[in-house]
């Protein structure tokens, strides 16, 4: 089964196709979420239902249409990078054609917080007053950028992380990668966070680096075999991101809350450094990575963020027992 098919499955979407049943449906719908991918999954599988006179079978003329991005009646914006004044231009003009194959026409627009305002106040028009029989399916995953207006327009559904059994059986078909058990764990619960990973060759080294350092970092003569690893922006985010989730995880543990962790595959690794850290130095330590994070945006190599990252913690680890 593919993403789609489980997405369908879904309780919210289902609620909007029985809408659709009950001639309840409304013209705008605005799906939100962190993950730009679960937005951009939620629109597909929802156009896929409202379109096919099956509810969606993903078999029939229709759904492989849409699938392929073929279908006249599903409009697919930004047509490049991002929302623009010409897409909203575009839309106004194809929403007074009538749908061909269907009785209604969709209208899906991904990340519409990445345009200007221009380009939004384009489209607010077109969403106050939409012809018949027109549906605007609308993605964010930035929820604060999408202008009030059109917020105020749209029924808004926030789609919130998937649990890990959920995510597990969405992805199914990624079941055989060799990073599924990590990415299931480290993907929060997203689609396209966990996607990542599983696209992601080198996560698993880069895991147990991160593990490396967390439980084995000592002694200040140990930073040097750390440094020898390649860095560029990605990476330290990447290795920043793990760490955080790691040394947050160590908090957790300490603090007893052993059903509050991320990763329980960890355990065994936390109950043999328990007592190298206090709680102290683990928020510390947490906020010493929170600030390299946003010092990688200024003009400071990542390799020397990254080293006086690794001392800082070293340091702090040993002032605060
Ligand atoms: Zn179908």
């Amino acid at each position: 089964m593919n993403i789609c098919e489980h997405f369908i499955k879904l309780p919210f979407i289902q609620k909007i196709l029985q809408e659709k049943k009950n001639g309840k449906l409304s013209n705008g719908y605005l799906f939100y979420s962190l993950d730009a991918q679960t937005n951009s999954f939620a629109i597909n599988a929802l156009a896929t239902g409202l379109i096919c006179k099956n509810n969606g079978c993903f078999i029939c003329e229709d759904c492989v249409k849409i699938k392929n991005i073929s279908h006249p009646d599903v409009l697919f914006y930004p047509k490049e990078k991002s929302f623009s004044v010409f897409d909203a231009k575009d839309i106004i003009e194809q929403a007074y054609k009538k749908p061909i194959l269907s009785d209604i026409k969709i209208i899906a627009i991904n990340d519409i917080d990445n345009s200007s305002i221009e380009a939004q106040n384009k489209l607010l028009k077109i969403i106050e007053e939409p012809p018949q029989n027109v549906i605007f399916l609308i993605s964010s995953a930035n929820f604060d950028k999408v202008l009030p207006t059109i917020k105020s327009r749209l029924i808004k559904i926030e789609i919130c992380s998937f649990n890990k059994e959920e995510i597990k059986e969405i992805l199914e078909k990624y079941k055989n990668n060799k990073n599924f058990d990590l990415a299931i764990i480290k993907g929060d619960g997203y689609i396209g966070k966990t996607l990542n990973i599983l696209n992601n060759n080198d996560y698993n080294s880069t895991f147990e680096f991160c593990k490396n350092i967390v439980f084995n970092l000592k002694k200040s003569s140990d930073v040097i075999n750390f440094l020898s690893y390649r860095l560029d922006k990605d990476k330290f985010n990447e290795i920043l991101e793990i760490l955080s989730s790691m040394y947050r995880d160590l908090l957790v543990y300490n603090f007893g809350k052993e059903n509050l962790l991320n990763d329980e595959s960890l355990i065994k690794d936390y109950i043999a450094v328990k007592n190298e850290f206090s709680k102290t130095a683990l928020v510390e330590i947490l906020n010493l990575l929170n600030e390299a994070n946003e010092r990688q945006y200024s003009n400071v190599s990542v390799n020397l963020l990254f080293e006086t990252l690794l001392i800082n913690i070293l340091e702090v680890k040993y002032t605060c027992r």
